[in-house]
């Protein structure tokens, strides 16, 4: 198949572009390089023997788009392109709502001009916000508690409704969990700008002393040793579903949601471990103050994967740790370094 990837050089988009290519499918990039590089893109090129096609385009110019699919002719479309920081949209909404939301209208708009049907958005797990219960299945209720979050419930909703309006139109929406770890080859990563939100890219910089300490947020959860528990899943894992995804879209009407993660959860001292475990340094951490607008835990039913896609996870808490830590090794300033 032909799929055009929106944010494509972004750090799940790379890993699920090699494994795209890796099954024959033909690909072409699309991203702006807003929190990304043109490096991760060669890197891409280099795992894949030469076979990846990039253009650098803005999800927002649907005019320009509208071109790119004349011509490419994408039978279907993963979408990553979009913003993700929880904390940045808080601050700026608008912001947000802008790039996430009008990105997806005018993406839409593109597919329909070009009479292209098919699609796999990437949502999150943060469509569920506080948990009724545990595990969260697809039927749990929707209640995002910040912008970004709101952002992907708004998309699932406008995604259901494209569905709706026209029965040969197929979306999934892929909510994932905790998305960590690196190809194996160390070649491709998750490279975030500045200080890491997200604690297995703080862990690893403090592993290759880029920064102190990590700051464990809460020791006083209702959790097996008090610490915060999610359900990590390999990024080459999450970019194998894409690739099943992408297979099942023919055989699927209408919009489906469907959770990507393990169905275990592992507290923040589970991972710290691990990752000492992995790459054979200390990681120095000290307690801290709970961080607001987190949940204690959080963790996947990954049946409909399963049944839909006929997809699992197959890499455990070591190898997402193995593959971090031998990332951060060789590329310590990440894509910059090089
Ligand atoms: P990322 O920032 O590494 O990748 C996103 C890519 O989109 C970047 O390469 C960026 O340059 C590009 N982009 C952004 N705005 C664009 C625009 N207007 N036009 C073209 N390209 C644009 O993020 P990621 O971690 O790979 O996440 C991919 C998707 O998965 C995002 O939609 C994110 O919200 C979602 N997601 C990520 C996580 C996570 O923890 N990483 C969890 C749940 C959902
Ligand atoms: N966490 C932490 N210190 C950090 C970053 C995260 O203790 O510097 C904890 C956080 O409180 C949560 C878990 O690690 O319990 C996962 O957080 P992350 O930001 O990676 O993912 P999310 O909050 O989106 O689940």
């Amino acid at each position: 198949m032909k799929v055009l990837v929106t944010g494509g050089a972004g750090f799940i988009g790379s890993h699920t572009v090699v494994e795209l290519l890796s099954e024959q499918h033909e690909t072409l990039i699309l991203d702006n390089y807003r929190n990304s590089s043109p490096e991760a893109v060669r890197r891409v090129r280099e795992l894949s023997n030469g076979r990846v096609t990039a253009q650098e385009a803005d999800i927002l110019d649907t005019q320009n788009l509208s071109c790119i699919f004349a011509e490419f002719q994408p039978d279907a479309v993963i979408h990553f392109a979009g913003l993700k920081a929880v904390g940045e949209s808080t601050m700026n909404p608008l912001l947000y709502y802008r790039q996430n939301i009008e990105g997806a209208i005018s993406l839409l708009e593109a597919m329909d001009r070009n009479g292209c049907s098919d699609i796999v958005f990437s949502s999150s797990a943060t469509v569920y916000g506080e948990p009724d219960y545990l595990p969260l299945d697809e039927a749990h209720p929707l209640r995002p508690a910040n912008p970004y979050g709101k952002t992907k419930y708004f998309i699932e909703e406008m995604l259901r409704d494209w569905c709706a309006a026209d029965k040969h139109k197929s979306a999934i929406a892929l909510r994932y969990f905790n998305p960590v770890g690196a190809h194996a080859s160390g070649r491709i990563g998750e490279d975030p700008n500045g200080i890491p939100n997200n604690l297995m890219p703080f862990i690893s910089q403090v592993a290759v002393g880029k920064r102190e300490r990590l700051k464990i947020f809460g020791n006083d959860y209702d959790t097996h040793d008090g610490t915060g528990v999610r359900d990590y899943i390999h990024v080459v894992d999450l970019a194998r579903a894409h690739v099943a995804a992408v297979n099942a879209l023919v055989r699927i009407d209408g919009f489906e949601p469907v959770n990507l993660g393990t169905g275990q959860g592992y507290s923040v001292l589970d991972v710290l471990h691990a990752f000492e475990k992995a790459s054979g340094r200390t990681i120095a951490h000290a307690f801290a103050p709970r961080r607001p607008g987190d949940v204690a835990a959080s963790y996947a039913d990954p049946t409909r994967a399963r049944q839909l896609l006929g997809w699992k996870a197959e890499l455990g808490l070591d190898e997402m740790c193995i593959s971090s830590w031998n990332w951060q090794r060789q590329n310590p300033d990440g894509y910059a370094g090089s």
